[in-house]
């Protein structure tokens, strides 16, 4: 699976990451899916009432979801939700077992969901991506690393970003 970023969505991942550095900080991705590929053009970012600390965050779910669902009919399905994006400020861009835990919960919502952590300082920023998979109903989700690739979205695309 190739993961394709658009530029805006990379640049906001980063923006938010700096402003929060040194505290985590996260939000929701949005797009569609092509084969096994995903498109993200729309990015959720955490919300008024996240709570951001060194090791830890926790969005608000209730302004994201929100949100999520404004988005998703404003254009008319083209943007739904594929996952979620996080920092680690200082630290590996690697998943923790917390964030395991959090794709799990994520896939009851999603298939296959996403999980993108930028690591780093506040300058500087190392991408990786994950996804989830589970090998029949009752297997345990496992996650794989995914390829993604920045691009420039052609004029006229839903790009979004919805930043409270
Ligand atoms: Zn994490």
């Amino acid at each position: 699976m190739t993961i394709w970023l658009a530029r805006e969505v990379v640049l906001e991942m980063e923006r938010l990451g700096s402003i929060y550095y040194p505290l985590e900080t996260g939000g929701m991705l949005l797009g569609w899916r092509d084969g096994p590929d995903r498109i993200a053009t729309g990015l959720i970012g955490p919300g008024s009432g996240a709570l951001h600390g060194l090791y830890s965050f926790i969005p608000d779910g209730a302004w994201q979801r929100a949100r999520l669902a404004h988005i998703f009919s404003a254009t008319a399905g083209d943007l739904d939700y594929l996952g979620d994006w996080h920092t680690h400020p200082d630290g590996v861009a690697a998943m923790s077992e917390v964030d395991r835990r959090t794709l799990s919960k994520i896939e009851r919502r999603v298939r296959d969901p996403l999980m993108v952590i930028l690591a780093g300082a506040a300058s500087r920023w190392d991408m990786g991506a994950w996804f989830g998979t589970r090998p029949g109903y009752w297997g345990r989700l496992s996650a794989s690393a995914a390829e993604t690739r920045i691009f420039d979205a052609p004029t006229g695309w839903p790009v979004l970003m919805e930043v409270s």
